[in-house]
């Protein structure tokens, strides 16, 4: 069974997979490369991809995309609360997470981020199985090197809602860094910086590669930053403008916003080749067209802050890694926003002149690591992948909260992984019997600004002055990331241990298993939809196809202006039921009709 890779981004997915030494892209349906991640609700249909993507205009609130920005968040999160502003459709909150309520089929369906994503996986599955002629199950799915264990968690349980076995997950630029340096075949060491910013994320990873063999360095990025704001910032503009031109504020009618949005995002596109963008939309709100332009000068100034943010990152990661900007020998270009040309004049600056690469496709070369890496982790190796190795570190600091709120770091962000770390942990009151330990990820100082991950507690201290009562917690990193804690009590020898595989806050086991089934109701509706659609087409053929042998036939008037009055009733039957195909029995019943009638 074949295993492929699965670039899941926050604007388009792209998938390959690793055949006869080499990586291949996976088209789509319609032949495309890349699918755009959109899952649109119209009417009783729900489309994914392309097509969701075509009525984002129209059905505004019912189309979902970005969804890539709320996995794994909390419905508080700030980031949430401003994206929230500019989507079209509705987030609520559900206990703090959030959800995603569209009118699907006359009613209002909730789904969590997780299932949305499923969808546009589902449909990548769906392809993938036309293009390999077999069943796929087995994938790989990236992840921005930033993104935290809640995301990481939120993403994998997205590929099991989409029937998928997730049988790892790649940080995006380790997987670029992967088709990089196959594409390269060098045998000699190099350092290369993996710049990937793309729709929603932005990562920066130091590889150091020799043959097959890629030792990741360090990594650092933002998991909100990239092209999405920069349309964000387009759009603020122009609204403010419109309200100049016509006095009146579109900040609140969320079709004209995303109307705006679309104009905004190929304008941004036209600047990485143009000086000068025009950007109109007709009719954005009361009857007024909007008309204006925006320079690449004008862009470059708007933007000022997110560049300037990107530059402090790679600078920050190089630091982490313990490597001098002389030291790295290719900066690798991945995503489709490193197309502004101010970026790649900035990095192009910053290392003193250094030719950017730009040999591998920013789109692609994401789903062709994962594709590889999809391979190396399946039954039958290629060949090719026999010296395949890869070391990747962990992108966030793990600690355990220790008196006063404070984060006592256990492992640093940037170790590599697998890894294992023991800690001791001291009592701080006289025979104190029990100890809690809580787990957190992030950078700083206080557990409060941290993201909680899980806890528990160890009983059956002896007694012992304060101080004196020693546990020792061990803290262990598996090759996919998966954290294992575990505590002993040192004299007797008593513990206590979690796996934090699913962080609170996150999916059950049964959550899941409800979702599938969900999931798999979908699957059976677009079937039978799809078994709709095509017996209308047939109907409408076949009563087109009788009207025109009425012509032809040796008929009497009489016979010929029956036929044809059915023929023309089930051509205004089948226009009235255009946008929602009738039920396949009366279907079935007006077929019976026009065939009685017609032999
Ligand atoms: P990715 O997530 O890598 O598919 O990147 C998608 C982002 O790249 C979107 O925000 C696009 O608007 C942006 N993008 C694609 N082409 C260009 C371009 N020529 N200039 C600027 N941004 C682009």
């Amino acid at each position: 069974m074949p295993t492929i890779g699965i670039d899941l981004g926050t604007t388009n997915s792209c998938m390959a997979v690793f055949r006869n030494g080499r990586a291949e892209i996976i088209a789509n349906d319609l032949g495309n490369r890349v699918t755009p991640s959109y899952v649109s609700f119209t009417g009783n249909e729900r489309l994914v991809g392309e097509a969701a993507k075509e009525e984002a205009t129209e059905y505004f609130k019912n189309t979902l995309y970005q969804i890539k920005r709320l996995i794994g968040r909390t419905y508080d999160d700030p980031s949430v609360q401003a994206d929230m502003k500019l989507w079209g459709f509705t987030v609520i909150n559900d206990d703090n997470k959030p959800k995603i309520s569209v009118v699907h089929d006359h009613k209002r369906n909730v789904f969590r981020p997780e299932q949305i994503s499923a969808m546009v996986l589902e449909k990548m599955k769906i392809a993938a199985e036309a293009f390999l002629g077999e069943t796929v199950t087995d994938a790989v799915i990236t992840v921005p090197a930033y993104f935290n264990h809640a995301q990481r968690k939120a993403t994998r349980d997205a590929g099991l809602i989409a029937g998928l076995n997730v049988i790892g997950m790649i940080n995006e630029p380790t997987a670029a860094a992967v088709a990089y340096g196959l594409d390269r075949q060098s045998d000699s060491e190099r350092n290369v910086l993996i710049f990937d910013l793309g729709g929603g994320t932005f990562d920066v990873t130091i590889v150091k590669i020799k043959g097959r063999k890629f030792d990741v360095k360090a990594t650092g990025g933002d998991t909100h930053l990239g092209g999405e704001d920069f349309d964000n910032i387009l759009v603020k503009y122009f609204v403010s403008e419109f309200k100049q031109q016509r006095g009146e504020d579109i900040s609140e009618n969320k079709r004209a916003l995303n109307r705006l949005r679309v104009a905004c995002e190929a304008a941004k596109r036209k600047l990485s080749s143009s000086t000068n963008a025009k950007v109109q939309v007709d009719a954005l709100q009361g009857g007024h067209d909007f008309r204006s332009s925006i320079s690449q000068a004008k862009f470059e100034n708007l933007n000022h802050s997110f560049f300037e943010r990107v530059l402090d990152t790679v600078k920050n990661t190089l630091s982490d890694s313990g490597l001098k900007k002389e030291n790295i020998d290719d900066v690798v270009l991945v995503g489709g926003s490193t197309r502004i040309p101010k970026i790649q004049a900035m990095l192009e600056k910053y290392f003193d002149n250094m030719k950017l690469k730009r040999t591998i496709n920013p789109d692609e070369a994401v789903a062709c690591g994962a594709a590889v890496y999809a391979s190396s982790l399946g039954f039958v190796k290629d060949p090719a992948l026999e010296e395949f190795a890869l070391e990747d570190v962990i992108p966030l600091s793990i600690g355990i909260k220790s008196h006063g709120g404070k984060m006592s770091f256990a492992i640093p962000r940037n170790t590599k992984i697998p890894t294992k770390v023991r800690k001791t942990r001291s009592t701080v009151a006289d025979n104190q019997e029990r100890m809690g330990i809580k787990i957190y990820e992030g950078e700083r100082a206080l557990i409060k600004d941290n993201h909680f991950l899980d806890e528990f507690t160890i009983s059956g201290i002896p007694p012992a002055p304060r101080t004196k009562g020693e546990v020792e917690v061990l803290l262990e990193i598996n090759a996919c990331g998966i954290l294992h804690v575990e505590a002993i009590e040192k004299i007797t020898g008593n513990s206590s241990e979690i796996t934090i595989a699913r962080d609170k806050g996150r999916l059950s086991e049964n959550e899941i298993k409800r979702m599938v089934q969900e999931a798999e109701k979908f699957r059976e509706r677009d079937q039978e939809l799809k078994q709709r659609c095509n017996a209308r087409n047939a109907l409408e053929n076949y009563a087109y196809t009788v009207k025109e042998g009425v012509d032809q036939k040796n008929l009497t008037r009489q016979q010929r202006e029956s036929i044809m009055s059915k023929v023309t009733e089930i051509l205004q039957w089948l226009d009235i039921n255009k946008t929602e195909p009738p039920e396949m029995s009366e279907l079935e019943e007006k077929k019976r009709e026009l065939e009685e009638i017609s032999q």
